[in-house]
């Protein structure tokens, strides 16, 4: 007996993917060409799994500032925040991000999933509600967990089952705080914002919008959902992070509550791990100076993002509600899906597999993600490829023929 030994099930489970091929678990680059190509196993692959929205991670400016902050100011910051101090680019970021958001405050933490984790468990406290969309983000889930407030989950996407929730807790003191995301990870869906927010009014309850998904992708200046749906005198608390669209990483959260600052002395997750190196803040500024510039790569996402839906809609696949930059495809079985997962990173697409439980439903889902980098090209290319695969394993007919977009 070992303490590890309750992980036997998980091991088979994993042996039983790793028997059908490659391990999508751990795989490799063998060498990142672009934001939209790799080598993997010795050839050439189109990346179509990697979050890389507007495929900045390539910026050529964002790398030669990133370069320059190396050399002025060191690999790292070796500490905190509180304990060692902020850089003068923490402090840039932060004043970006307000502004970028027409926000009071901005606060920059080490990953998004550790801005989740930090605001979630320290804006409710004992005594406060969480009311969170069943389909949140493990970050969400974890940072509910590490805090002490309730936690209620709603219907996924479903304000009515929300205000319910809501109206039985109408004689029960505290706080409130709803937790909806912009863009869903999974299936691309996006929140019912406009209604949510109505909610929220109706029941004098605060709202958090992570954006992880949606930054620089949604809303006339890349601001989100918030920005498309026009609520952003609603929401309380955005969080985000700039290990997607931005091309690096780290995360954020911005609000107007006038105390916001305060949490930089409560929020464990913020105050007691190592802030962002130099590199790293010095390419966000730059990132995020593009998305504020430069529209028309947003309009190429969502053009591309609508070549390969429509390509594979029309195949006959089962995908996401909505043409977003992260296309999903149904599949009938998690075997089926880890054999086209295999077969299609032997044919140079690579994509990423999402099985049960991490899944909405417990569906077994190829998921793409789609970048303004990747040419029509790549994307007709990795669309044929998809589909000849589909009819070899019967995903999909053989009949209809292939019309791209
Ligand atoms: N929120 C959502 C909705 C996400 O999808 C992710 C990352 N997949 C995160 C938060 C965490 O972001 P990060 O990679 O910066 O930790």
């Amino acid at each position: 007996m070992t303490i590890l030994d309750k992980f036997k099930p998980l091991q088979a489970a994993y042996e039983t993917v790793r028997a059908a091929g490659k391990d999508p678990f751990s795989v490799r680059f063998d060498e990142v060409l672009s934001p939209s190509e790799a080598v993997m196993n010795g050839r050439r692959t189109i990346l179509l799994g990697t979050n890389n929205y507007l495929g900045l991670t390539f910026d050529r400016a964002a790398i030669e500032a990133a370069a320059d902050a190396v050399r002025r100011a060191g690999t790292g910051t070796t500490g905190s925040r509180i304990a060692n101090g902020t850089y003068g680019g923490h402090a840039d970021l932060e004043r970006r991000l307000a502004d970028f958001y027409g926000c009071s405050s901005a606060m920059v933490f080490s990953t998004g999933y550790q801005a989740n984790l930090g605001i979630l468990s320290t804006v409710a406290g004992r005594g406060d509600h969480i009311l969170i969309d069943a389909d949140s983000h493990a970050s969400i889930y974890d940072g509910c967990r590490l805090g002490q407030a309730e936690v209620i989950r709603f219907r996924h996407n479903d304000p009515d089952d929300l205000a319910r929730r809501l109206r039985r807790l109408k004689d029960t003191p505290g706080n409130r705080l709803i937790v909806v995301e912009g863009i869903y990870s999974m299936l691309g869906d996006t929140a019912p914002l406009a209604e949510i927010a109505e909610v929220k009014r109706e029941w004098g309850a605060h709202l958090l919008v992570d954006e992880a998904h949606s930054l620089g992708v949604l809303g006339d200046h890349g601001r989100g959902l918030v920005e498309e749906a026009g609520i952003e005198d609603d929401v309380d608390f955005i969080v985000g992070t700039f290990s997607k669209s931005l091309g690096a990483v780290g995360g954020f959260c911005v609000s107007n509550l006038p105390d916001f600052d305060i949490l930089r002395i409560a929020c464990r997750p913020y105050m007691f791990t190592a802030s962002l190196p130099p590199a790293v803040i010095a390419s966000v500024i730059r990132s995020l100076g593009r998305v504020e510039e430069e529209p028309g790569l947003r309009r190429k996402l969502q053009d591309n993002a609508s070549r390969l839906y429509h390509t594979l809609k029309d195949a006959g696949f089962q995908l996401g509600p909505r043409t977003s930059p992260i296309v999903s495809i149904r599949m009938p079985s998690i075997t089926v899906a880890i054999t086209f997962w295999n077969a299609l990173l032997d044919a140079g697409v690579y994509l990423n597999l999402a099985l049960p439980p991490a899944t909405p439903d417990n569906a077994s889902l190829l998921r793409s993600s789609v970048s303004a980098a990747h040419s029509p090209a790549q994307l007709d290319a990795a669309a044929e490829a998809i589909i000849r695969i589909g009819r070899s394993l019967d995903v999909i007919p053989e009949t209809r023929c292939l019309e791209m977009a």
